[in-house]
Order: C-alpha cells, then sequence, then structure tokens
C-alpha cells in the first residue's frame, strides 16, 4: 500500500513551499491510488501555535488537497493521534527502548563543556562533533542519575564506520558514512524528543512508504536512516523535492516574494491554477501541457518526471496560468465565475448591474486582459463611476504631438461621427462599426493614429490605462460617450 504524508511544523503560514510538497504527495498517492495523510509537527513549542496550524489546514482544503488521513477530517483514521504533541507517550515509549537496548543513552555534558569542546575542535580545523565522553557510562548509574532528577539529553550510538546508502526516487544514489556524523541527540529528556527521532517514529507507525519532502531535508534522513536501523526497522523509499527560487536563484524568499498561500488567493489567484503552476514548479507533464486539469496532473505524475535542479518560481507564468483559468470559467459558466467573484466586487461595483458587469466580464476584450480576480473591479470600476478629472498632460500626450487645436479638433469630429450613429449600452456587436468610424478619421484630418485614438480613449475614460475605445463607448452608452467628449473639449484652454 502507498502511503504518503505531508507533516508542515505550524510555525508560520501556508507557505507555497509547503503547498507544492502536499500537492506532489497528493499527486503520488492519488496516481498510485494510495493513501494521503495530513499530520503536524509541532514538537517546537515556542514556535507552533495552533493559529498556524488551522491556516494551513484551512489552506489545504480551499487549494482541494483534502487528505485522506489525519488532522482537519471528522474521521481521522487509526495511526492517530495525528499531532505530535499528542504523540508523548509513543515517543516516550520508543526512546526508553533504544535506551534499554543500549542503542542510544543519556549524555550528561554541560553547555559549557561542549561549547569548549566544539570551540577546541574548530581550532584544529576539525569538524566539530561530540567527543563520546558519556557513551561508554554505565547505563545502570546513567538511568539511577536521571531518576534522581539529574538533566541529561538522549543520544544515539552512530556506528564507527558504516556507508548509509539510499536510492533517493529523484536524486538517485546517496552515499554518507556514518564516521561523518556523530552520536547525535534524539531528545532533550524522555518527554522532549527532537525532530529526526519523532519524524522516523510517526512514518514508521503511520506505515508511510513514501517519504516524500523538501530537498532541505536531505541532511538529515541518513540520520533518520540510523535511527530506522537502530529499531531494526525497514526503512521508507525517499524522494527529494528540489528547492523552490527565486528569479535570481535564490531560495525562495519573503523578501522577493509573496510566500503565503493566502496571499496568492487574496490578490485573485484561483486555487486551481495556483495548484496548476505549482505542478510546475519542479515537474514537467510527458504530453509538455502546461495548463493541466487536477486529473490530467494526477494521471501524468510521476517521481522520474521531477527534476534535480532548483525549481524557479516564475511569477509571470503564474499569472499566464491564472488568466487562463479565467477566460476558461468565464467561457464554461459565467455565472459559477461571477459567484467566486462577487465577493470582491461587492462594495464596489453597483449590485443592481449584474447583468451588465457579466456581459462586460464576457466580453473577449476584458476576459482576455485579466490575469488576477482582484483586477476585475478595477477594470470595470470606471464606468460605473462619475469620470476623474484628468490632467491636460494625460490627453495631450506629449509623444502623440497634441495641440490643442488637434485635440480640439478631433474630439469635435468624434462627437459629430457618434451623434450620427445609434448604440444600445452593453451591445458589443457595434464594436466593430465604432472602431470604423474613429479610425476612419484618422486619414480624414491627415493625423496619425495616437493623435486621434488616444485622446479620445483617454476622454472616455480618464485613465492611462483602459480598454480600447470601441469597447468603452459600447459599455457606457451613446450619453455618457458624448457626455465625456463634452467634458473633455469643455477642459481645453
Ligand atoms: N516538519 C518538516 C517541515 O515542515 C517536514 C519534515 C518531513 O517532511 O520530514 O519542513
Amino acid at each position: 500500500m502507498i502511503r504518503v504524508r505531508i507533516a508542515p511544523s505550524p510555525t508560520g503560514l501556508f507557505h507555497i513551499g509547503t503547498a507544492r510538497t502536499a500537492l506532489y504527495n497528493y499527486l503520488f498517492a492519488k496516481h498510485n491510488k494510495g493513501v494521503f495523510v495530513y499530520r503536524v509537527e509541532d514538537t517546537d513549542k515556542e514556535r507552533s501555535t495552533k493559529a498556524y496550524e488551522d491556516n494551513i489546514t484551512s489552506g489545504m482544503f480551499k487549494m482541494g488537497l483534502a487528505p485522506d488521513e489525519g488532522i482537519g477530517l471528522d474521521e481521522k483514521g487509526k495511526f492517530g493521534p495525528y499531532r505530535q504533541s499528542e504523540r508523548t507517550e509513543i515517543y516516550k515509549k520508543y526512546l526508553k527502548e533504544l535506551v534499554e537496548n543500549d542503542k542510544a543513552y543519556y549524555c550528561f555534558c554541560t553547555k559549557e563543556r561542549l561549547d569548549k569542546m566544539r570551540e577546541e575542535q574548530t581550532a584544529k580545523k576539525l569538524a566539530p562533533r561530540y567527543d563520546g565522553t558519556c557513551a561508554d557510562l554505565d547505563p545502570k548509574e546513567s538511568a539511577k542519575r536521571v531518576a534522581a532528577g539529574e538533566k541529561a539529553v538522549i543520544r544515539i550510538r552512530v556506528p564507527k564506520s558504516e556507508d548509509v546508502v539510499f536510492e533517493d526516487l529523484i536524486r538517485g544514489k546517496t552515499t554518507v558514512n556514518s564516521r561523518e556524523l556523530d552520536d547525535f541527540v534524539i531528545a532533550k529528556s524522555l518527554e522532549e524528543p527532537l525532530y529526526n527521532f519523532t519524524v522516523v517514529i510517526d512514518d514508521h507507525t503511520m506505515e508511510i512508504s513514501h517519504v516524500i519532502r523538501g530537498e532541505d531535508h536531505i541532511s538529515n534522513t541518513p540520520k533518520q536512516i540510523l535511527i530506522y536501523r537502530a529499531f531494526g526497522w525497514s526503512v521508507p523509499e525517499f524522494a527529494h523535492l528540489p528547492l523552490i527560487l527565486n528569479e535570481d536563484k535564490s531560495k525562495l524568499s519573503k523578501r522577493k516574494n509573496k510566500v503565503s498561500v493566502d496571499d496568492y488567493l487574496a490578490e485573485g489567484y484561483l486555487p486551481e491554477a495556483l495548484l496548476n503552476f505549482l505542478a510546475l514548479v519542479g515537474w514537467s507533464s510527458p504530453d509538455g501541457k502546461e495548463t493541466l486539469s487536477l486529473d490530467d496532473m494526477i494521471k501524468n505524475f510521476t517521481l522520474d518526471r521531477v527534476h534535480k535542479g532548483g525549481a524557479v518560481f516564475d511569477l509571470k507564468k503564474l499569472e499566464w496560468v491564472n488568466g487562463e483559468y479565467i477566460k476558461k470559467m468565464i467561457a464554461d459558466d459565467i455565472d459559477a465565475f461571477y459567484k467566486r467573484v462577487k465577493p470582491l466586487v461587492e462594495g464596489k461595483l453597483p449590485a443592481t448591474e449584474e447583468k451588465m458587469i457579466k456581459r462586460m466580464i464576457q466580453d473577449p476584450d476584458f476576459s482576455g486582459r485579466f490575469k488576477r480576480l482582484s483586477e476585475i473591479p478595477e477594470a470595470l470600476m470606471p464606468f460605473f463611476q462619475p469620470i476623474p478629472d484628468y490632467a491636460n498632460e494625460l490627453i495631450m500626450l506629449p509623444k502623440f504631438n497634441i495641440t490643442p487645436e488637434v485635440l480640439k479638433n478631433v474630439l469635435t469630429k468624434a462627437k459629430e461621427a457618434l451623434e450620427s450613429v445609434d448604440w444600445g449600452k452593453g451591445d458589443s456587436s457595434k464594436a466593430p462599426m465604432l472602431s470604423e468610424k474613429m479610425t476612419g478619421m484618422v486619414a480624414e484630418l491627415g493625423l496619425k493614429n495616437g493623435q486621434v485614438l488616444w485622446p479620445i480613449r483617454v476622454a472616455l475614460s480618464g485613465l492611462e490605462k483602459s480598454p480600447n475605445f470601441s469597447t468603452l463607448m459600447v459599455y457606457l452608452g451613446k450619453e455618457e460617450s458624448l457626455k465625456r467628449l463634452d467634458f473633455a473639449l469643455s477642459k481645453i484652454k
């Protein structure tokens, strides 16, 4: 049975890298008809919070990455508890077992002694490692000292020279000799086990078959394998995912990119598009397709197609993928799409204009431009508000060389042309006719495109960026369009 897991530490908001790891685990589970487990590694009591855990859990569900087993489900599953803070007794039992079998031992060395030891090693250009002072203490004596209340950490006995080999399913064969490791600490006390230990206990007792996680954990893997060996347990398969990088190839960081999933959702990235994009950060589909439904991803996902190198987080690509999803959703079902946009437009666009708003959204001149849902109210608001006052430099953009005379001429002609025709507000079939009327004026007046079409666009929108002028005319309607041309004329000095 294939069983995989996501095991985030709730020390921050649901991170985009965690979302990708969750997605790859999810896809691998579904592709192999396996089970996707969600558990929480909250052993770091100082940094873990329930609020972060809740944010991660709700984020997983929002993204469509519901687990089959674990936290967030009513029926959690039979391998629980799934929160490390509730598993202390389990860890304690296994820690005792290791100590009793002399696979691990109590270490009483003080911080001062260890610091001094490390300093000396560094001065001799040696890699800092534990010198084994407590390794040969009589276990019975040590147990007594601990029972009497003396403080002691627990170290695992690492074999002197033993190859630890694992075949990473993405990176291939990895070998580390145990002489490069020291007797590392697996618990600060029987009640305070540390990550490398707890993760092994969890993966073993939850019967995890494949550990798929970020490359930042690769140096932990040999240590974890040594813990499996100490218990005589079989070792799961490992697959380490490439790190996600900023565009300058540095590790994905808050300073250069947003890193929390909520930030992306709030900006109007669709969960489906975000998933699609994240799937491609470090993996590619065998058919080369870049827009993939979740079913496509499940069908095509194999670990041998995960890249070894760092995976760049390309925001432009995310925008493109999101734009494609927006277009498709608008074309498929405008009512369903509008439901998702509604919370974003409420208070910004008049509720009474829902029909017109939907019509505008469906117009390819709008639908083809949206990269994020949040752009929708921004793009439509100008149609439902009085024209903002704008500077003369905007309508007479210097690069087009528009004099007040030219402007007056253009606006007057445009008004005459529009007065001679009729169109119903929102009737996009009239756009080509309106467009022809305006472009016809360019030759007629012996001017350049920019000298005619730019001021008309600014007169209609008051904005630097706006849809094209025929779209503006269609959705403003005849009366409002003429009013705005008049306003522009009145501003000429
Ligand atoms: N808690 C670890 C993290 O959030 C994951 C450990 C693992 O997957 O083994 O990075």
